[in-house]
Order: C-alpha cells, then sequence, then structure tokens
C-alpha cells in the first residue's frame, strides 16, 4: 500500500509589526517534521505573497526573499512531499491554504471533482483540500465542508484578507496549538516554535474546532461534533519535539514514562548488570533519561549528533534514509570501550538504522549492547500522515506475516529474533498495555494503529 500524505507542519501569525521573521523562526523550529519542501505567505495589506522552496527554510529563503515579504500576518508550511501553502482566487476572495496530514480517499475525492469539471494542477491533497474550502459560500462553511468529505487526518491554516483560520479534523489526529502574547496570536502544529518565539499562553485548537484569528484575538467559528479523539500516540514517542506539549501531554514526560517502563520491565525480568544508559539521539534521549532515572543506572552518551545532517526517517527513499542515518552520528569511542551498554530508542522501523548504530558501538569496543525500544513492535503502516508507507518496510513484520502479538511469548521471540538480526546482545520492547499505561491518556482518545491495526473510525471502502 503506497500512500501520499507525509509528515509535515503548519504555522501562522498575526502580530501588530512585519511578521515574516517569526514565520521564518517559527518553521525552523518545526523543521524535524518534514524537509523536503518549505513555504511563506503573507497578506501585505493588499494582496497575498507567497514563495515556496524545494529544500529546508534556512537553506533556501534568501535575506533578499524575506526582505520581500511584508505585512503583519502570514502562515508557513515544512513537508516531505507537498509544496505547500497554495494560494488561490475564489468566490471566497484571495486565500493561501496549508495542512498536515493525509487524505486516505483521495483518489475517490479526485474522480468526483474532475467528473464536476474541476481541474487539478498535481491533484494534490491540499488542492483538494483548498478546492473544497472554496466550493462553500464562506470559509466556516468550506472547513466544515471536509469533515464530511475528507477521509483522513488534517490540521490545516487559511491565510484570508481578513484574518487566519486554523481548524483540526474531528478527530484530532495531527496536532495544532495556539498562542498570544501582548496583541501577538499565533497558530502552529507544536508549541516549540510558539514558547521559541517567546509566547507563553497556549492551548490547543480541540478536535473539530474551527478558530478564526485577527488583530483583536482568537474566536471559535464553530465546533464540529467530534464522536471521538485519535491523537497520534507516535508523535509523544518520536515525531514531536521534547520540548513541546501537544494535548496537555509534554512530550519530555511521555518518553521519560516510556523510558521507565523500560527498567521496570528489565527489573521484573531479573534486571541487567550494565555500565551505563545511552539514547539513540535525537528521539532517544527522553527514553534514556527515563530509564536512567529508575534504574539508577548512570547516563552517558555514546554518539555525537551531526547537527548538519537531516532526520533520516522523512528522507524519501530507503537509499537516502540509510545514508543519512549512517552521516548523522558519530561514535564516542571513550565512553563506549569495555562498556556494557543500555541503549534506548524510541522505535525500530526496518531495523536497519539500529543495526548500525549497534555496528558501530561494538566496533568502538562496547563489550555487549542491549536495545531497549519505547514503542511497541510496529506492525501496521500509518494511513494517517506519518511516513510510515508500507507492511514490507515493518522489520516486525518478517517475523509475523499476519495477525497481532497477542502473547508475551510471542513479543519474546520477535525480540530473539530482531536481536540476533541486528547483532545486539538483546532486544526489548514496550508492551502495548505498557505504552499507553506511560502516555496517561485514555486509551480510547489515542490513534493506535501502527500497533494494533484498529482504524479510529470506521474503515474507507
Ligand atoms: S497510525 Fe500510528 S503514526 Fe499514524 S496516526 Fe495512528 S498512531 Fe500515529
Amino acid at each position: 500500500m503506497k500512500l501520499t500524505g507525509d509528515n509535515c507542519a503548519v504555522f501562522g501569525i498575526i502580530k501588530q509589526n512585519d511578521c515574516v521573521e517569526d514565520i521564518y523562526k517559527g518553521l525552523d523550529f518545526l523543521q524535524h517534521r518534514g524537509q523536503q519542501f518549505c513555504g511563506i505567505a503573507t497578506f501585505n495589506g493588499n494582496r497575498i505573497f507567497l514563495i515556496t522552496h524545494y529544500g529546508q527554510v534556512r537553506n533556501t529563503f534568501s535575506s533578499q526573499e524575506l526582505d520581500s515579504f511584508k505585512g503583519n500576518m502570514g502562515i508557513g508550511h515544512v513537508s516531505l512531499n507537498e509544496r505547500q501553502p497554495m494560494m488561490w482566487q475564489g468566490a471566497v476572495g484571495e486565500i493561501a491554504v496549508a495542512f498536515s496530514g493525509n487524505i486516505i480517499n483521495r483518489e475517490d475525492l479526485l474522480t468526483e471533482m474532475k467528473d464536476r469539471g474541476e481541474a487539478f494542477y498535481h491533484g494534490l491533497n491540499i488542492e483538494i483540500i483548498s478546492k473544497l474550502i472554496m466550493q462553500e459560500k464562506n470559509i466556516v462553511a468550506g472547513i466544515s465542508k471536509l469533515s464530511e468529505k475528507i477521509y483522513g487526518a488534517y490540521s490545516l491554516v487559511v491565510l484570508t484578507h481578513e484574518g487566519i483560520y486554523a481548524a483540526r479534523d474531528i478527530y484530532g489526529f495531527r496536532p495544532l496549538m495556539l498562542g498570544e502574547k501582548s496583541g501577538t496570536y499565533v497558530v502552529s502544529s507544536e508549541s516549540r516554535a510558539v514558547q521559541d518565539i517567546g509566547i507563553s499562553k497556549c492551548r490547543d485548537v480541540m478536535p473539530g474546532e474551527i478558530v478564526f484569528m485577527s488583530k483583536d484575538g482568537f474566536e471559535t467559528k464553530k465546533q464540529l461534533e467530534s464522536h471521538r479523539r485519535a491523537h497520534c500516540a507516535f508523535e509523544w514517542a518520536y515525531t514531536a519535539s521534547m520540548d513541546s506539549k501537544i494535548d496537555g501531554l509534554y512530550v519530555q514526560e511521555a518518553r521519560n514514562n516510556l523510558g521507565k517502563k523500560l527498567a521496570e520491565r528489565d527489573l521484573k525480568e531479573g534486571g541487567i548488570k550494565a555500565d551505563l544508559v545511552a539514547p539513540v539521539p535525537l528521539s532517544g534521549i527522553g527514553h534514556a533519561l527515563g530509564y536512567h532515572m529508575f534504574s539508577g543506572l548512570p547516563y552517558q552518551e555514546v554518539f555525537l549528533y551531526n547537527r548538519y545532517a537531516d532526520r533520516s526517517y522523512t528522507q524519501l527513499t530507503q537509499d537516502a534514509r540509510e545514508r543519512m542515518a549512517q552521516n548523522k552520528l558519530s561514535v564516542l569511542k571513550y565512553a563506549t570501550m569495555d562498556k556494557i551498554i543500555v541503549l534506548c530508542d524510541d522505535s525500530i522501523v526496518r531495523g536497519t538504522q539500529i543495526k548500525n548504530k549497534v555496528r558501530g558501538l561494538k566496533n568502538a569496543g562496547a563489550k555487549e549492547v542491549h536495545v531497549r525500544v519505547a514503542c511497541p513492535p510496529l506492525m501496521y503502516p500509518c494511513d494517517f500522515g506519518i511516513s510510515t508507507r508500507t507492511y514490507e518496510e515493518l522489520v516486525a513484520r518478517a517475523y509475523i506475516p499476519e495477525g497481532d502479538i497477542t502473547t508475551f511469548d510471542q513479543l519474546k521471540g520477535l525480540e530473539a529474533w530482531i536481536a540476533d538480526k541486528i547483532g545486539a546482545d538483546s532486544v526489548k520492547y514496550n508492551s502495548l498495555e505498557g505504552f499507553v499505561s506511560a502516555l496517561n491518556i485514555p486509551r480510547e482518545s489515542l490513534c493506535l494503529k501502527c500497533w494494533d491495526g484498529k482504524w479510529p473510525m470506521d474503515k474507507h471502502k
């Protein structure tokens, strides 16, 4: 199964003076959510001005380009797969639209809309979303319509001449939050982009909520009925930055708890005589700290992170991912030599990256490497905007081709098989129950499809 949507992030701001520098900073802080495309659109008091690029914000926007943006309000986007924002003229006026998520029934919608005579540039998700919004008499009605037409996940921003609309799908798959301070109003996929431009008062956009931002503040224009929440549990374990807070839960707190659960399991199963616990940077840091706090094992970095390398998981091809994975970490030999190491990581997708890490540590003289994984084994692809694409890419599926892990013996069998495959002395995962209890969010408010295969809504035919 090939999916079309991918990890990405949105940002929007209204303030009393020029806003482009804040959008640039906001996108820079959201860059971990997608590095392939970036874009900024501002309203200069007369018209909307838009520039998009292939590449990262910091490497692509020149100072001349940034100087050419004028205006007190605007939106931005970073993405793995689609060039956004997109600008449109219609009965609702001139708008620019950006979204984060994935439309699962994209092909059906495209066919239906083409049959009605609509034309598309490339048939991208963002084109479908924009056109659906513009078909209605106003933006609120257009965004409301999305919940009837779109099967999938979306957090979006719409820049108009009057202000910015922000909305989240009725399940709240992807995060979206609001922040304000002294006449500045911000919407962002993650709170880190807000706190790092000096804004402290924040709240989440509710699933199904449509908010209008203007120079006068936030106004909830509509609250669509939301039968259940389905916050992506993978956000806390991997996708989001550790300094963010999503739907009331700090990412750092979640990762510490997940690490503690791993240490708890080791203790229950007889303990482990190790010299140190170490993270796979960056997303393994919170997990390793949690393991350290519970076990009392010294915390030590064994890899130096190359801050100039891209995040490997969000590269488009397997080759690019593996090349990047090799480039981004170097082993700290002094910390590693003759040591028994507990190595914490967020998840194992394909297994190639963790295999390289274990090999690197062993080559540097580590006596033993015991891998501890915060997420339970990934058994199902994501359909809601995270780039886990096919069953074939999930290493756990090579061991259990069908069905779920239902017994502890099955889990132990998989762990021993993966340990052998990646050259580790042992591998242990959190169980799904342990994972959910570490997040401390009701199970029925989470999307856990990566692990249990259950669709949070009725399955699309
Ligand atoms: S399938 Fe997995 S990655 Fe996708 S939204 Fe659900 S929990 Fe998140």
